[in-house]
């Protein structure tokens, strides 16, 4: 059965989304030719294997295809005892020479100067405030705009646009070092207020069509900006190991992305309330099992997808070599795919249209990704629209990642993120987990601590309900859980189920994973497995995990230094604590300046 444009009855094109061809956009960027380099899929028997699992009505029946597919050799078999017995290069990740010992010493200066400054309390606490209002003065605007570009700008990010940033990730390759290019547009969080979200609802769940925002063009054109980006990684940079990534809030609107959380949570029967029996997105409405429903429930394959499937498997066997043709696309909209009649009865029409916009530039992204395989992280964000991400992007993976499972250089070409910070990640992990499981497709995540604690606390003692704060109560349960995610993963990317990324400064994670990797080398190598750190941040742990034969990437962001200014500030907030990465690196740039013979007084 086809459900071809049911649901909305229109084509993307009619929904009025602007996105593609990106060529028009007002980001400098290097010229895109086409010659991408193309990479290994399986064979189109397994890609049919896999498909007819995933058209499978049940999760047992797709199981019982799932393990046939198994035993005639669907997953790539495990290398043999031999190949992994090469001795593991030793981990260091303290080594400052080997780190910076090449780094200009006015670089470290500049480094040495912004990371002590991050180290004021006053200045973290009011630069929110401070930056607001020398925003108002023009002269003022300037000469701060210019000074934070020089110090604090140039330290987090990798330039205003990609051509600024190329310097940056070609002297990253030349170390084996990889790149994941971030444009930072972030979405706002609308006031955080229960009192208004039991207003919006009112009678029912229902929005006036008048409440939804008309500022559309602004996401079209951070779709545009994103394809670009993929764009340019697949050409420009293909040699250069690079990633891209986005956030769901570039592309929608902040109070639709809660709307299909609350959506989803009620869907799930969980809202949770405040005291005064408000519903609201706090902790324990999410829950994993009704979001595969939700899922599998709104999308549908046909004929088209199967045929797609079967097409890709064209490639040099396993050895991941190069092949002449380009990787099939899906061929239809997202629409022809996709319904949102679960959400009928708790979203207007004019929301659900609003979302399928929001789909369709979605979509149009990762499908770019697809195309010039450059693997695309979906960020995880505030607590209140995380359902809603965690939806659109379980979508993305299940449409795009099921080409490339036996891509031995792009293993997932979507990966969400779970913020091991919330008490429910493990349900979240679970999620995807059992997805992917059930259609057959190897999942990717990103795995963080999570970076918005101090808001989502402030976020439930606004609601009244400081005791339903999604974020572990101490940081030790944090790290605790972010160790259980890395073995869980780990073991997943073992046994090819999963691609996982690991980004994290912490030295007690890094080197557990390591351990649990242990000497086996084909894993250390395996681009199913990769560790991230922030540009201007713990660098010798990325150059550490290189020289220790893993892959390690920066995480570049890139936009107007006015673009850029909510991660600069949330940047100065996450080096200003004692714990973090900042300490250690200051010391390390202080080593090094010695070792040079120069005395800094910083
Ligand atoms: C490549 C990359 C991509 C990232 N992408 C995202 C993203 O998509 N979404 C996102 O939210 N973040 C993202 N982050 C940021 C990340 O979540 C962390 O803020 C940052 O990396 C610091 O965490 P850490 O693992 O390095 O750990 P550490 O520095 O060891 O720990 C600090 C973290 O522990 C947690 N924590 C601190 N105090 C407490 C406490 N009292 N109780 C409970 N928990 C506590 C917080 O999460 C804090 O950030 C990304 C980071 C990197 C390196």
């Amino acid at each position: 059965m086809s459900m071809r444009q049911r649901s909305f009855g229109v084509q993307s094109r009619s929904l009025g989304v602007t996105v593609g061809p990106a060529s028009s956009l007002p980001l400098e960027s290097e010229e895109s030719g086409s010659g991408t380099s193309k990479r290994s899929s399986g064979p189109a028997t397994e890609e049919r294997a896999a498909v007819a699992a995933a058209l499978a009505s049940s999760a047992s029946e797709a199981n019982e295809v799932a393990s046939s597919a198994k035993i005639s050799g669907l997953l790539p078999p495990p290398p043999s005892a031999e190949t992994r017995l090469e001795s593991a290069p030793p981990l260091n990740l303290f080594d400052v020479e080997a780190t910076y010992g090449t780094t200009p010493t006015r670089d470290l200066i500049r480094s040495l100067f912004v990371l002590r400054t991050a180290q004021m309390g006053w200045l973290v606490r009011y630069a929110p405030t401070l930056y607001r209002w020398t925003q108002r003065v023009p002269l003022l605007r300037e000469s701060t705009n210019l000074f934070i570009k020089y110090t604090f700008f140039r330290h987090f990010c990798g330039g205003e646009t990609l051509s600024e940033c190329r310097e940056y990730v070609e002297k990253l390759r030349a170390r084996g070092v990889g790149s994941i290019l971030d444009y930072s547009a972030e979405g706002e969080a609308a006031p955080m207020n229960a009192a208004a979200v039991g207003r919006r609802r009112g009678d029912g769940l229902l929005l006036e069509e008048s409440d939804i925002s008309p500022d559309e063009v602004r996401y079209d054109g951070a779709a545009n900006v994103l394809m670009t980006t993929v764009q340019w990684a697949g050409n420009e940079a293909r040699h250069c190991d690079t990633i891209s990534c986005l956030k769901v809030s570039a592309l929608a609107r902040f109070e639709l992305l809660e709307r299909i959380s609350e959506a989803l949570a009620i869907r799930f029967g969980n809202l949770t309330t405040t005291h005064d029996g408000t519903p609201f997105l706090l902790l324990g409405h999410f829950d994993a099992n009704g979001l595969v429903r939700a899922i599998a429930d709104s999308y549908e394959f046909d004929e088209s997808e199967i045929g797609m499937a079967g097409a890709v498997g064209m490639a040099a066997s396993g050895s991941g070599a190069a092949v002449d043709h380009e990787p099939k696309q899906p061929s239809d909209s997202i629409l022809d795919h996709v319904s949102l009649h679960l959400f009928n009865e708790y979203l207007s029409p004019a929301e659900r249209l609003e979302f399928a916009r929001v789909l369709c530039r979605l979509d149009a992204v990762c499908s770019e990704a697809r195309r010039y395989r450059v693997p695309m992280l979906i960020d995880a964000e505030q607590y209140s629209i995380q359902t809603a991400i965690d939806f659109c992007a379980g979508l993305m993976m299940l449409r795009h990642n099921r080409s490339f499972e036996s891509d031995q250089e792009t293993p997932a070409i979507m990966y969400s993120t779970v913020q091991s910070y919330l008490k429910d990640s493990p349900e979240r992990l679970k999620a995807y987990r059992e997805l992917a499981s059930r259609f057959r497709f190897r999942y990717g995540v990103k795995q963080v601590r999570g970076a918005y604690m101090a808001s989502e606390r402030r976020r439930a003692a606004a609601a009244g309900r400081p005791d339903l704060s999604p974020i572990h109560d101490t940081i030790e349960d944090t790290h605790a859980s972010y160790n259980a995610g890395l073995s869980a993963l780990i073991d997943e990317v073992r046994a090819g189920h999963a691609a996982a990324l690991f980004a994290t400064h912490n030295v007690e994670s890094l080197q557990r994973a390591v351990e649990l990797v242990g000497s086996d080398s084909l894993l250390r190598r395996n681009a199913a497995l990769r560790f991230a750190q922030l540009y201007g941040m713990g660098d010798s742990l990325t150059f550490g995990l290189v020289r220790a034969g893993f892959r390690a990437c920066k995480y570049v962001p890139f936009g107007r230094v006015d673009e850029v200014m909510p991660y600069l500030l949330r940047r100065l907030e996450e080096n200003h604590s004692a714990l973090g990465t900042a300490p250690r690196d200051i010391s390390h740039f202080l080593a090094e300046l010695r070792r040079r013979d120069l005395r800094v007084p910083l």
